[in-house]
């Protein structure tokens, strides 16, 4: 497909049309599988432009143009997981260097960082990185990576994206966002000057809860080189089968996206009103400490959101075992709505001092907010409080 370079298409458009037409014996409208591990040469001196899957593969490559389109960047590699990413986009730096982080990072990237790169010689500063001023306290001679996520998992913290790109850029440091909490259709951080963007595509850009995947999309030819060189080298590619799966998810993001962040919207408010509510943690909500930064960098508050309940422990649970739309489990993102609880599921791998230190307590409750109708949740939420 080729698209006039005077009227770039709208992102819906892209979702759709990006990575397709790619059937050429068939004209299959959909992207066909390839489920091959290598390619016979037409001559030795020449195949068809794929050898071997681990390094390309025809479906896998479709994704990949889909996803380097909708977050405008020029190249990116699909991979077989959301932490997958993350350590590829991580390989990028060696011992020695020094990378920022937020403090309430994804438990899954903070155990990478924390537990397994720090002992290979990287060493990391967790900040919160709402308050620029503990971003840039936190540099160092040997600075060479700055990690965001935003808005945070699970008080939906948002960090100022150029702010922070500026401090890097001014100690040479490289920024690298994960972008998984609202997708490229609600934030695009390359945009904002970010260098590489992460996502775990088992979220929102997959949309439908039955593949875990992930991607690394660059801004420069020189990062999206090295990092498609890292992706090779380590074998962190996701699977053909799991590729044709997350661009058959991916067609849907915009409405889905629009119609999960409507509902949430609703949900905010029944939730911010009710009296056994003690705080509700959502960037579209006025009383959210980064609600005008976020529509500043946000085309959209996502689907996202937490709240504390009053009385401890016992309302909390209550409303989580007595849902019954909302399954309490972990990950996020897809259609249907889910419900957990932040203790003892995604945050259990973080001490109780630090789980005290990010404000998350066992009054806190998470909620993916999915596609069901709003008024269905309401009610069952209405329920479940008693
Ligand atoms: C889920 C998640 C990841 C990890 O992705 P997996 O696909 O589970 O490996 C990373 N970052 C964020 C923000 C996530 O929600």
């Amino acid at each position: 497909m080729s698209t006039p370079e005077e009227s770039p298409l709208h992102f819906e458009t892209q979702c759709i049309h990006g990575g397709v037409h790619k059937d050429q014996q068939y004209n299959s409208v959909t992207t066909p599988i390839y489920p091959t591990s290598t390619f016979y040469w037409n001559s030795l001196e020449s195949n068809s432009g794929y050898d071997y899957t681990r390094s390309s593969n025809p479906t896998r490559k479709a994704l990949e143009e889909n996803i380097t389109a909708l977050e405008g960047g020029v190249g990116c590699v699909a991979t077989s997981t959301g932490m997958s990413a993350v350590h590829c986009a991580m390989a990028l730096f060696s011992p020695g260097d020094h990378i920022v982080a937020p403090a309430d990072l994804y438990g899954g990237t903070f155990r990478l960082f924390d537990k397994f790169l720090q002992e290979k010689g990287i060493s990391f500063t967790f900040v919160d990185m709402t308050d620029l001023g503990k971003v840039a306290a936190a540099f160092t001679p040997a600075t060479r990576g700055v990690w965001i996520e935003t808005p945070s998992n699970p008080l939906l913290k948002v960090i100022d994206l150029a702010g922070v790109v500026q401090l890097a850029r001014k100690h040479n440091a490289i920024t690298i966002c994960d972008n998984t909490f609202l997708s490229p259709y609600l934030q695009r951080p390359l945009d904002f000057g970010v260098d590489i963007v992460m996502h775990s595509t088992t979220k929102y850009i997959n949309g439908h809860s039955d593949v875990v995947g992930g991607c690394v999309v660059s801004k420069s030819p020189e990062h999206a080189k090295q990092i498609a060189w890292i992706c090779n080298a380590l074998g962190l590619a996701c699977s053909p089968f799991d590729a044709w799966l997350v661009l058959r998810g991916v067609k849907t993001l915009g409405c889905r996206m629009d119609a999960q962040q409507s509902n949430a919207m609703k949900i905010a408010r029944f939730l911010e009103a009710h009296p056994l509510i003690e705080r509700v943690y959502y960037p579209g909500l006025e009383t959210h400490p980064q609600h005008e930064l976020a529509k500043t960098q946000q085309r959209g508050f996502g689907a996202m959101l937490s709240f504390d309940t009053k009385d401890g422990r016992s309302v909390a649970e209550r409303v989580c075992m007595n849902t019954r739309l909302f399954d309490v489990a972990e990950s996020l993102g897809g259609i249907e709505s889910l419900i957990s609880f932040p203790v003892t599921m995604s945050h259990a791998s973080m001490t109780p001092e630090a789980r005290a230190a990010a404000g998350i307590s066992e009054k806190t409750v998470r909620v993916s907010v999915g596609l069901e109708h709003s008024e269905d949740l309401i009610a069952d939420l209405k329920q479940a409080l008693g």
